[in-house]
């Protein structure tokens, strides 16, 4: 038996592009379910992240054109990766993969082909990967650079040049779904996931109609939450910095014992210098410290499943 795809698509504000992205997706399940690749009743998930347009109105006309089009619509405007949630959770119990995409189909949807073939050939998650990014402005592009090179600095670990173009099995999005986290990642959470990955390669072209709903602020909203939800190495570096500065205290001291002895100070101009550096390598210090433990506090409360099963031979 084939397996049976659903295609899960965040939608805010995307009239412009949803009827184009539609066809375009139904003619595609069309072709993979002639080849044989995917089960006829394969479908897609528009999950509707409370846009203000005609989005609800049009995935609601698309449904009763073609049931194959299915949606959800959030109450509010959650964004991207709750949008993305909802709809990878509505689908789970009803398919055997899905396949989240952007809505404005910049990320090749051909490449679902090479992603099914992997996903029957026993990889739970398949990520795709840009390779290269001659369609982005020199702003976008530089910025979206910085932003994972930031990140592996700060010791969050990603999929370089993966956005949120990827298929999940079954068994990927049960694991999924026991991440009870608020602030919501995806890109970190799937290497914590484990079981078998793989990457399929594509170009990413211009979006073709509307504008893109990431400005600059989003952007870096997404960016701080990748970063402070998955690693406490910031609070760590608080720490070290006090602890440099203790080093540099004592080159400060031997300064402040030289001028003290050799020029005509104003009095308590040493003592004062020499509490400011010290007191300030000891503040910053006990700050680390406390950091550690609430980096541990961070690490509990988000109460992620200590081990992923990936097989169970009872
Ligand atoms: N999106 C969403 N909620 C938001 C912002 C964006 O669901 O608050 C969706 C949007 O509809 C699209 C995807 O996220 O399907 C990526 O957005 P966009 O294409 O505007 O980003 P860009 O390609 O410019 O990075
Ligand atoms: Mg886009």
């Amino acid at each position: 038996m084939p397996p049976r795809i659903a295609i899960v698509l965040p939608c805010y504000n995307e009239q412009e592009v949803l009827p184009s992205t539609a066809r375009t997706l139904l003619a595609l399940l069309d072709r993979f379910a002639a080849d044989g690749i995917i089960a006829p009743d394969s479908y897609i998930m528009c999950s509707n992240d409370g846009s203000r347009d005609g989005t609800r109105s049009i995935i609601a006309a698309l449904h009763s054109a073609d049931p194959r089009v299915k949606g959800i619509t959030l109450a509010h405007n959650r964004g991207q990766q709750a949008a993305l949630l909802a709809g990878l959770m509505s689908v789970r119990e009803r398919c055997d993969a899905a396949i989240t995409i952007d809505a404005d189909l910049q990320d090749n949807p051909e490449m679902m082909r090479r992603m099914i073939e992997l996903f029957s050939r026993g990889t739970d998650i398949v990520y795709g990967v840009r390779s290269s990014r001659d369609s982005d402005s020199w702003f976008k592009r530089v910025s979206a650079q910085t932003f994972y090179r930031f990140q592996s600095a700060m010791g969050l670990q990603t999929v370089y040049n993966h956005a949120d173009y990827r298929l999940m099995s079954r068994r990927a999005l049960d694991i999924l779904s026991q991440y009870g986290e608020s602030n919501l990642y995806l890109r970190g959470i799937m290497p914590d996931i484990g079981l078998r990955t793989a990457v399929v390669e594509y170009a990413r072209t211009e979006r073709t109609a509307g504008e893109s709903k990431y400005p600059l602020g989003k952007m870096l909203a997404l960016s701080i939450d990748g970063i402070t939800s998955f690693t406490a190495k910031p609070m760590r570096m608080i720490f070290l910095v006090g602890l440099s500065l203790l080093l540099i205290d004592v080159i400060v001291a031997l300064w402040v014992l030289y001028v003290h002895l050799t020029h005509h100070t104003v009095t308590g101009w040493s003592s004062l210098m020499l509490s400011v550096w010290f007191l300030g390598s000891l503040i910053l210090m006990s700050i680390g410290i406390v950091g550690e433990y609430i980096g541990k506090i961070f690490v509990e409360v988000k109460r992620r499943p200590r081990y992923n099963i990936e097989e169970e031979i009872f």
